[in-house]
């Protein structure tokens, strides 16, 4: 590296949230994305795995395709072997030497490159990716592939620079320094499928501070995947720092885990998975040349509670938004809602009202509010749950599953007598919402059962009119969501204005794009340097005089 032409601290832009475009009809955006979905339906793209910036392909490859019409390949991915996570391992471990050693303006600018490629030239073909490939409507990608991967960038950068200005005090002739190490050795980032963003994010917040990743994408959101990493090229993003390695998911972690250089986990999905590990890494502690940072955000089972005094009509929007978007497969999505019996009537005509008027089908088709759940798997156990739920509760709206062009499950209302019933306490992270009707005189024991009911800890919401029940509420579950929302759905977190993560099973809570987040990828080293060191050993007390007093 050559000395830096800058003097004086430099700052990065306070960022504003990404305006969500509308795609309304006639506007420029539905026309741009309208041809970046004919283009890519029309390709079959290869993938490659990412290995030090060369493009590796492996030979042993597996088909993607669109959830809406399982007969589509989208594109073939390589899927990586033992050798080649090895590989991106040695390749993570160099880049980050120099890497590390760049001013912290000229990475965090690669970053802000990679936001703004995506507002712009990136954003038609990574929403595109996303809809296609994770079956999201347009509106549900714009808000995760475009907005909240973009505020993930450029918060995080303002997050990092607003770290690095974090310095100690100093005493006289002293000057104590915080040098903001990036962890040493490299990250294992393991993403979700149901977030583009989510696969951005745990890619990118330790590289932001300087660290370097081992990025294994989810089998079942590679296109939009391998989007990310093309654009992390044109921004200019050093080869190495982000390792593509798709691949089976416990080979690939049992050499990741296994590596003494491994310095992280970013992980998102399944609490089992998650869990699973943790015991790895606690199994090979011995090997590893750091503690690794463990960082994972895992599963929910998230829940509406409705006060007697709750506004009826914005519940039942929140139950079918925050329920039925995204076909249920949120993390945060609402699946269990508490109803007092005075309420139950109404809000259910009007939550069964609204869920007859949802579309389902082919998100190329704007008319539709839902699109099929994201593969055979994901298909196979939502209808379990809903097969358990004829069998055992009242099915009251959906219950419908069909599968012969895409894994498509109508949006499921169902009412449980049993409070303990297995739809109020298993993730089942598909359009399935369990409603359990309590007698009204029994709020506060009803909160309790809130509290007690599942082993998640991630989002959850009050619906109410009443102060007082507001803060009964708030203060009953106050460790039941690490996200709670008062009088408004339980999904929609926004980087910035509401850091997202909960307790509990559901994960260690870092929240994802915030400064605590970023944190667990530094190790600060503290410099303290005097100016003019003393030259005799003694202290004042020590020399001869009169004794010390009562003596
Ligand atoms: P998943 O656990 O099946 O997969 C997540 C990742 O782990 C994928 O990359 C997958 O390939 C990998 N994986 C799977 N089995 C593995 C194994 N045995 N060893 C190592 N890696 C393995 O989860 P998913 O279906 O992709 O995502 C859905 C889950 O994620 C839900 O439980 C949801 O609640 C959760 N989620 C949580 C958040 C949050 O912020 N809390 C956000 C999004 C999703």
């Amino acid at each position: 590296m050559g000395a830096h032409a800058f003097s004086g601290r430099r700052d990065v832009p306070l960022p504003a949230n990404e305006p969500v475009l509308t795609y309304a009809p006639g506007s420029d955006e539905r026309r741009r994305i309208g041809r970046a979905l004919d283009a890519l339906a029309e390709e079959r793209i290869e993938i490659p795995l990412v290995i030090g910036g060369r493009r590796v392909r492996s030979g042993r490859t597996r088909p993607v395709v669109m959830p809406c019409d399982h007969r589509h390949v989208l594109a073939d991915c390589h899927m990586a072997t033992p050798r080649h996570v090895r590989d991106a391992i040695t390749a993570a471990v160099e880049a980050q030497r120099e890497w590390a050693a760049w001013p912290w303006e000229d990475r965090l600018a690669v970053f802000l490159k990679a936001a703004e490629l995506l507002a712009t030239t990136w954003r038609d073909r990574v929403n595109a990716a996303t809809m296609l490939g994770q079956a999201k409507t347009v509106h549900q990608a714009e808000i995760d592939a475009a907005c909240e991967l973009i505020d993930f960038w450029r918060f995080n950068c303002r997050f990092a620079a607003e770290l690095y200005a974090e310095q100690p005090i100093s005493s006289p002739g002293v000057w104590n320094q915080l040098d903001h190490r990036p962890l040493e050795g490299f990250v294992y980032a393991v993403t979700p499928f149901n977030f583009t963003a989510i696969a951005g994010n745990l890619s990118s917040a330790n590289v932001i501070v300087g660290g370097a990743t081992v990025w294994k994408p989810a089998s079942s959101a590679l296109l939009s995947a391998w989007m990310l990493m093309q654009l992390y090229e044109e921004a200019g993003l050093p080869p190495g720092l982000i390792n593509f390695v798709p691949g089976d998911p416990e080979a690939v972690s049992d050499v990741a885990l296994s590596s003494p250089d491994l310095a992280g986990i970013h992980f998102t999905g399944s609490t089992a998975v998650f869990q699973s590990l943790w015991r790895a890494t606690g199994a090979n502690i011995a090997r590893y040349r750091s503690y690794p940072r463990v960082v994972g955000e895992t599963g929910g089972k998230d829940f509406i509670v409705l006060h007697p005094s709750a506004d009826l009509q914005a519940a039942a929007v929140a139950i079918v938004r925050g329920g039925f978007e995204y076909q249920g497969q949120k993390c945060s999505a609402a699946s269990r809602i508490y109803v007092p019996r005075s309420a139950w009537p109404e809000l259910r005509d009007r939550v069964l009202a609204m869920t007859a008027d949802l579309r389902m089908g082919d998100v190329r088709d704007f008319g539709n509010f839902m699109g099929a759940v994201i593969d055979r798997n994901a298909f196979a156990r939502i209808r379990g749950y809903i097969a358990h739920a004829k069998r055992t509760a009242r099915v009251l709206a959906g219950g419908g599953c069909r599968d012969r062009v895409g894994y498509f499950v109508e949006p499921t209302l169902v009412q449980v007598d049993d409070p303990g019933h297995r739809l109020m306490r298993e993730e089942v992270f598909g359009p399935v919402v369990a409603v359990y009707v309590y007698p009204d005189r029994q709020w506060r024991s009803m909160l309790e059962l809130v509290d007690t009911t599942s082993p998640y800890g991630l989002t959850g919401a009050v619906f109410a009119r009443d102060r007082q029940a507001i803060i009964e509420a708030s203060t009953a579950l106050r460790h039941a969501a690490g996200n709670f929302y008062i009088n408004d759905k339980p999904t929609g977190a926004v980087v910035g204005q509401q850091p997202f993560g909960g307790g509990r099973a559901s994960g260690t809570n870092d929240k994802a794009g915030s400064k605590l987040n970023l944190m667990r990828w530094l190790s600060p080293r503290v410099i303290k340097e005097t100016f003019v060191p003393p030259v005799d050993y003694t202290y004042p007390f020590m020399k001869a005089g009169e004794p010390p007093s009562g003596d």
